[in-house]
C-alpha cells in the first residue's frame, strides 16, 4: 500500500495517524508546505523506515515564506524527498509569481547538484510553466507530477520528460483525470490522497485508503484484474526508489 502525497502533519491527530500507517505498512511520503513544519514533520514519522518525509515550500505560500528560503535550501540539501514544491497558475496567487519560481527552480537545480531527489510537484494551472522548468532543471531528479490536470498534450510532454504521476481519489472522482489517467503509462502512476485537504463527505481520505479506493477504477481504466494493477503499482515504487539509490552519490 502507499500514499505518496498527503500532509501528515495536518491532520487531526497525526500521532494516531502515524501508528496506523506502521500497523499496516503503507509507503508514505509525507509532504510539508512550510520549512518550518519540516522537523517536527520528520520526528513524527521517526523510526517508520516507510514514511518518507518531504521538504516543501507550497507555490499558494511562497509570498510569505521567502524569509524562510535558507532553512529550506539547508533541509533540501539533506533530504532525499522533496515536496511539496511547485507552481500554481490561478488568479489569486499571480502576484507571488516570481517569487513561486525562485523557489521551485533552486528547488530543483540544488536537489540536482545533491545527485538527485524524489520530488512532489504541484502544478495546478500551471502545467506548460512547470513543464517548461522541469524541461530546463529536471537533471537527476525523479519528478512526481501530483494530481496532474493538464492538457492531454502537456500530459504526453511530460511523459516525456520522464515523469512520474501520483493519482488519487479525488483525481478519479472526475471524469477529466480519469481521461487523463488513461493516457498515462502504467508504468508511471504511483498513488497518493492529497489528504487531509481531499476529503470525501467531510472526512478526510487516510494513507491506506489510495489504494482500496484506487485500484477497482484503474482496474477499469487498464483492462487489467485488481491484483495485476496492485502489482504493477508495488512495481514502479520499487523503480523509483531504485533511481533514488542510482541518483545518490556514491559515498567517497
Ligand atoms: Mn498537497
Amino acid at each position: 500500500m502507499m500514499d505518496l502525497h498527503c500532509h501528515l502533519d495536518l491532520y487531526p491527530n497525526p500521532s494516531a495517524l502515524v501508528r496506523e500507517i506502521r500497523s499496516r505498512g503503507t509507503v508514505t511520503f509525507s509532504v510539508t508546505t512550510t520549512p518550518s513544519a519540516y522537523r517536527q514533520t520528520k520526528a513524527l514519522a521517526c523510526g517508520v523506515d516507510h514514511i518518507y518525509t518531504g521538504i516543501g515550500l507550497h507555490p499558494q505560500i511562497a509570498g510569505q515564506r521567502q524569509g524562510e528560503m535558507g532553512s529550506f535550501e539547508d533541509y533540501v540539501r539533506v533530504a532525499d524527498f522533496v515536496g511539496e514544491i511547485g507552481l500554481d497558475g490561478g488568479p489569486e496567487f499571480k502576484s507571488t509569481w516570481p517569487a513561486q519560481n525562485a523557489i521551485f527552480e533552486k528547488a530543483l537545480s540544488l536537489a540536482d547538484s545533491c545527485g538527485g531527489k524524489v520530488l512532489s510537484i504541484h502544478s495546478r494551472r500551471a502545467a506548460a510553466p512547470v513543464l517548461a522548468v522541469l524541461r530546463r532543471l529536471l537533471g537527476r531528479n525523479s519528478a512526481i507530477l501530483h494530481w496532474f490536470s493538464g492538457t492531454p498534450m502537456q500530459l504526453d510532454e511530460a511523459i516525456e520528460l520522464g515523469c512520474w504521476f501520483s493519482v488519487g481519489p479525488a483525481m478519479l472522482a472526475g471524469k477529466k483525470g480519469r481521461d487523463l489517467v488513461a493516457r498515462m503509462p502504467v508504468d508511471r502512476i504511483l498513488l497518493e490522497t492529497d489528504g487531509p485537504f481531499a476529503r470525501i463527505d467531510d472526512e478526510p481520505y487516510y494513507p491506506w485508503q489510495a489504494e482500496q479506493i484506487c485500484t477497482p477504477v484503474l482496474a477499469s481504466i487498464f483492462d487489467m484484474n485488481a491484483a495485476s494493477v496492485a502489482r504493477v503499482y508495488k512495481d514502479n515504487l520499487h523503480s523509483l526508489l531504485v533511481e533514488l539509490r542510482k541518483q545518490k552519490p556514491r559515498a567517497p
